[in-house]
């Protein structure tokens, strides 16, 4: 990969390389924008193939950050960090362990608050607590926001929301039929909000007991993970999987709108998007919906402090940009996440017009 190419054709900022020898931490950060306030996002642990591919993964998920955080209205750009190695065999040595996240944490803090990171896949809300004792970068803490699951579901379910005003001329959830993929920290959210609402519920997760906690709460009706493409539904909300609006699930559909919890839905945004809008499926752009978490978390960073009334009020905000967005797209005949990815260009390049004019922040 010709990293520099690949950071000028993106706009790329930063791409730094951390190691420790003394614990063997080998970590990547990517910081892809920062014109509207440090990068966010989180630190994934994971055992990649090479260098070359953790590389690759750091990039493309902390300019995904930076696109969430624009459209989701956040004083925050885009960032994200990668670690190779195996979690697992480090949780089994507790003292290298928290030698290795200290040292992760002395390395944040020479970024100076440029990035703040977080938990993500392979890492662990303690993990967090060690890079919190070297750094104050950080978000995710315990007993700060808290776990990010509600949060983002409900981002869903005020899309899904925007998506049934669009479509019905309508808010009421009464009767409509969701097919919610998932059930898990997000999925069983969605659930109760849509119960809550009225709305019908028919589910599939690939674990029992997942299905039977919404079967009894919620009334939902269970069907085979294959059959919910096909299932006679309003809405099929993804909280599961990523890419499963693909060449085989789309002519399965007999949803009008596609609305979930789910990174990367569309297989190929392109192709996908545009065979969606053809069969006349509203498509409820996936960064937006379950933007909630992370609105969610970034108010740690926030100088005036965690507010959750702060928090809802974002949240509601992700409904009508939603529907701001649907309607472009219906008068305009362009594809909703082209629109997304507009607004959220255009707002990064009329904050970094301002920002030319004085040095920066005062304190
Ligand atoms: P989770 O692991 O708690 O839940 C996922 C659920 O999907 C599990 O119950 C799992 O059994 C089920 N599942 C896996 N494969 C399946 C299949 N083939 N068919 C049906 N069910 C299947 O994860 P989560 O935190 O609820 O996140 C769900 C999705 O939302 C993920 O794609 C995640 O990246 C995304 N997301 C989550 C958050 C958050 O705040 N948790 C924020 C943004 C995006």
């Amino acid at each position: 990969m010709d990293k520099f190419g690949y950071m000028e054709k993106y706009g790329f900022e930063q791409l730094c390389f951390f190691q420790d020898k003394s614990t063997g931490l080998k970590a990547i950060t990517a910081i892809h924008n920062t014109v509207l306030g440090p990068a966010l996002g989180g630190s994934r642990f994971w055992a990649y193939a090479d260098e070359e591919e953790a590389v690759e993964d750091a990039l493309r998920l902390a300019r995904g950050m930076t696109y969430k955080s624009a459209l989701a209205g956040l004083p925050l750009g885009g960032g994200k960090s990668v670690i190779i190695g195996d979690p697992n065999v480090l949780r089994k040595d507790p003292i290298k362990r928290e030698a290795f996240w200290r040292a992760f944490g002395r390395y944040l803090e020479g970024l100076n608050g440029r990035y703040i990171t977080a938990e993500d896949v392979g890492t662990t809300t303690q993990d967090m607590v060690f890079v919190n004792m070297e750094t104050n970068n950080v978000v995710g803490l315990p007993g700060r926001s808290g776990d990010p699951s509600p949060y983002t579901a409900l981002g869903v379910f005020k899309s899904i929301i925007a998506c049934v005003l669009h479509v019905y001329g309508s808010e009421d959830l009464t009767g409509k039929v969701v097919a919610v993929q998932g059930l898990g920290n997000v999925g069983y959210h969605l659930c109760k909000n849509l119960h809550g609402a009225g709305a019908k519920l028919i589910v599939t997760d690939i674990n029992q007991e997942s299905i039977d906690r919404v079967v009894n709460e919620f009334g939902a009706t269970a069907v085979a993970p294959d059959d919910i493409y096909s299932v006679e539904a309003d809405i099929y909300a993804p909280c599961a999987l990523g890419a499963t609006i693909n060449d085989q699930t789309i002519p399965k559909l007999k949803v009008k709108i596609v609305c979930g919890g789910a990174n990367n839905v569309l297989k190929d945004p392109a192709v996908h998007g545009k065979a969606l809008q053809d069969r006349g499926i509203v498509y409820a752009v996936d960064y937006l919906a379950n933007a909630g978490g992370v609105i969610n978390v970034s108010y740690e960073s926030h100088e005036l402090g965690y507010s959750e009334e702060a928090v809802l009020r974002d949240i509601d905000r992700i409904k009508w940009r939603m529907y701001d967005i649907l309607n472009i797209a219906k008068e305009t005949g362009k594809l909703t996440y082209q629109i997304a990815d507009e607004l959220a260009e255009q707002r990064i390049e009329a904050v970094r017009n301002i920002k030319s004019i004085y040095t920066g922040k005062k304190q």
